[in-house]
């Protein structure tokens, strides 16, 4: 059994020595493997998996690589388990750790930092100098849940007590993994400057981040609030969870739309979760004078940019990685508050054997698919679970 030296276990929650784990082959590929269940060091727990939330970044590492960085290189054929948006419950503690508790349900931001380089010790370890450098002689202790370690399509893994967030009994495992992806939209309206009441906001895509960016953005007391893109279904739950306004962009240009909306005044803020080529001009044009644009999403090639608008108008320009600054802490505290229902963006959940289903599933939007969980245990192996 599963013990080792120095760290605490408990009776209640027996441990294997082996446990099941996706392994990232060749680009696209996955296989079930047996992987022993890794050993929590200072400052760190092992968390039991009870549920994955499926990402864009997932797929894009498991099919292309970047930005997972493993070993120094392309993340395949490396022995790599991918998953980032996980939660589940603390089931041992490494050395002299008492800040949680066996038993304790967590969910878990992705980063964390070396705590040692410049940004770091601003707080900003998302953007951590020494990203990706966790191996052999050049180990700086950095951390990134499947993307620079391994990360959540297995049965437990470690992490840093500065990456958990406790959440409440009364937040499902589904709800929870969530966090993050809300987490991300606080990080990008904390960057915009964070005093978003009364502001105007539009956030364009409503992919997961945008969806949930509406929702934190209203929940900040943004007016108004618009959501633009090409989907009604998706349009339709960003009504749901607080749009003042939504713009299908198939059916009228989102500039003069968006100006419109807000009387031809252009708006505050622009969230860009969407990765459309034209989306950075498109959001030049959205903003007044001075206004501030976050880029949450990129796109796959370059793109010009107009950038005598930008100049011309002091328009601020940011990019966003993952989630720092806490932003997860503030967003759990918005949903165990139920400042809004998150769970409107999570469509199917799959047992974590059948991920390559679930996989299938978030990549092709089969059933409109927006955020696919999968979990360890508690769903039949033969059937997915259609959420609502
Ligand atoms: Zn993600
Ligand atoms: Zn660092």
């Amino acid at each position: 059994m599963y013990a080792p030296d120095g760290v605490k276990t408990s009776r209640d929650y027996a441990i294997p020595d082996t446990m099941k784990a996706w392994v990232l082959g060749d680009p696209g590929e996955l296989s079930l493997r047996e992987k022993p269940v890794p050993v929590p060091k200072k400052a760190e727990v092992l968390v039991r998996i009870d549920a994955v939330a499926i990402c864009a970044t997932d797929l894009e590492i498991i099919y292309h690589g970047p930005p997972a960085l493993i070993r120094g290189g392309i993340p395949h054929n490396k022995n790599f388990t991918p998953g980032h948006e996980y939660m589940g419950t603390v089931v041992a503690l490494g050395p002299a750790v008492d800040e949680y508790r066996i038993g304790q349900r967590v969910t878990v931001e992705i980063h964390a930092g070396c705590g040692q380089c410049k940004r770091c010790r601003e707080g900003m370890y998302t953007a951590c100098h020494n990203y990706g450098l966790n191996y052999g002689d050049v180990d700086k202790g950095h951390r990134a849940n499947g993307f620079t370690t391994d990360g959540g399509f297995c049965e437990y893994q470690v992490n840093n007590i500065n990456t958990l967030v406790a959440i409440p009994d009364a937040m499902s495992d589904e709800e929870a993994t969530l966090v993050v992806t809300a987490g991300t939209a606080m990080y990008g309206l904390t960057e915009l400057g964070g005093l978003v009441a009364g502001e105007s906001v539009v956030v364009t895509g409503p992919g997961p981040i945008g969806l949930l960016g509406v929702a934190v953005a209203k929940a900040l007391g943004a007016q108004p609030v618009i959501l633009t893109g090409t989907r009604d279904n998706r349009l339709k739950i960003g009504r749901e969870l607080g749009a003042d306004h939504v713009v299908n962009v198939t059916k009228e240009n989102a500039v003069d739309a968006v100006r419109r909306l807000n009387g031809d005044k252009g708006l505050d803020y622009v969230l860009e979760c969407s990765g459309a080529p034209n989306a950075v001009n498109e959001a030049v044009r959205m903003v007044n004078r001075g206004g501030k644009i976050c880029l949450a999403a990129f796109p796959h090639q370059e793109t010009p940019v107009d950038i005598a608008e930008i100049v011309r108008n002091n328009i601020y320009v940011y990019g966003i990685r993952g989630e720092g600054k806490s932003a997860t802490h503030r967003a759990e505290a918005f949903m165990s508050q139920k400042r809004f229902d998150a769970t409107k963006i999570h469509t199917h959940t799959f047992p974590l054997d059948d991920l390559p289903t679930a996989i299938r599933y978030a990549k092709d939007r089969v059933e409109d698919a927006i955020k696919v969980v999968v979990k360890a245990r508690g769903v039949s192996a033969a059937h997915k679970v259609a959420a609502e």
